[in-house]
């Protein structure tokens, strides 16, 4: 059996006569920047969300940076956020001028550890930019009591955790203003890329609509410079579609979760992902933890199981930040997860003998 990381061919047939019937539209129409399918997608997905204003844009990452430069972020600034993480997250805080200050994760749950970000707090920081890493929600009591008590601005990193939950509210909810991707893989994916920033400040939503749309409200109309990154037109009939679906695809990843943790109790040396107890995890990723993690991987290819490590990495240790001078002793448990994390194949469609099948070849893995 061939099993594939993520199965998007499987998901388009499942819904393929809606998804063809909204492209057919948009493109008959010819009306391809955006309209009544960019409303229609922004509308749902506020009232999904329970929030006032969202914002879609070209991306998650041009999202991240709208939210930073649309709050004030620039030049001599600090913003505090994880040390694991995709580049998107740091890398917009560095292009506003500002200097991204990684902290480290907590011991269990992937997440930016609070704790640590209060000790890197200085004159200068104005932000912090938690990350629902894989869908575990952050911490969001502490984060917010520490942002309260400092007067930080909270930006939420949710590219990666579409409906998971702290203490029964939605992730997306805590912060300033949150941010989301809708890339092909993510949990609400688009058929490109993709993305948005929600927030119930009314100010700054027609700030950053006008930032993300060269700097205008009403065309023609330049109230300042800006960017061009707007949601196409046929991106957001995509999404309108697969929206629908989200809650019942979100319920299919934690019931696959929960197969693959039952199924891999005990086996080896795997450490199985952790849910916070406060919290509900969306399941982007399903990351084990395993000494052998090269070599599990390595057996797992051989027969032909795709796996993912997310990330190689952590971010202060990229090439992309020797400027800042970290090394892994200032990252003692992100840099331990950097070398045991391990991503199983994880999509709504994986079917129960395809995590069984899964299930049984690691275990022959351990057997040997
Ligand atoms: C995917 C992702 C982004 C960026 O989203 P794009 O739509 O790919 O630009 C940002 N942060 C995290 C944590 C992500 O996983």
């Amino acid at each position: 059996m061939n099993i594939p990381f993520v199965d998007l061919k499987l998901q388009y047939q499942s819904i393929k006569d809606d998804i063809d019937a909204a492209i057919r539209k948009v493109i008959e129409n010819a009306n391809f920047i955006g309209g009544s399918e960019v409303l229609k997608f922004e509308n749902e997905f506020a009232e999904l969300l329970g929030i006032k204003n969202c914002i879609s844009t070209a991306n998650g990452t041009d999202a991240l940076y709208i939210a930073l430069r649309m709050l004030g972020i620039g030049e001599g600034d600090e913003v505090i956020t994880t040390s694991h993480s995709w580049i998107s997250t740091s890398e917009t805080i560095s292009q506003t001028g500002a200097k991204p200050v990684f902290v480290d994760v907590e011991d269990q749950y992937f997440t930016i550890d609070p704790k640590q970000v209060e000790e890197q707090i200085t004159s200068r920081t104005k932000a912090i930019i938690p990350v629902h890493i894989y869908g575990q929600p952050c911490d969001m009591e502490k984060i917010m009591e520490i942002a309260k008590a400092y007067n930080l601005f909270v930006i939420e990193d949710c590219a990666q955790s579409h409906l998971s939950m702290f203490n029964g509210q939605l992730i997306g909810t805590f912060g300033n203003v949150s941010t989301f991707s809708f890339y092909p893989g993510k949990n609400l994916g688009a058929y490109g890329d993709a993305g948005a920033v929600i927030s119930n400040d009314d100010e700054l939503a027609v700030k950053m609509k006008m930032f993300s749309n060269h700097g205008a409200l009403v065309k023609h109309n330049h109230i300042m410079e800006g960017i061009n990154s707007r949601l196409d037109t046929l991106q957001a009939a995509i999404l309108s579609v697969k929206l629908s679906h989200l809650k019942s695809w979100t319920k299919k990843r934690q019931d696959n979760a929960a197969k693959y943790s039952s199924r891999l109790q005990g086996v080896g040396d795997i450490e199985l992902p952790k849910e916070r107890p406060s919290g509900e995890h969306s399941y982007h990723l399903y990351v084990i933890k395993t000494s052998r993690r090269d070599e599990l991987k390595k057996y797992l290819d051989s027969k032909n199981i795709t796996t993912a490590i997310h990330y190689p990495t952590i971010l202060p240790l990229l090439p992309a930040y020797k400027r800042l001078g970290y090394n892994s002793e200032d990252f003692p448990v992100a840099y331990q997860n950097q070398q045991q994390i391990l991503s199983l194949p994880m999509f709504p469609e994986l079917m129960d003998d395809q995590i069984n099948e899964i299930v049984e070849t690691i275990k022959d893995f351990f057997k040997r």
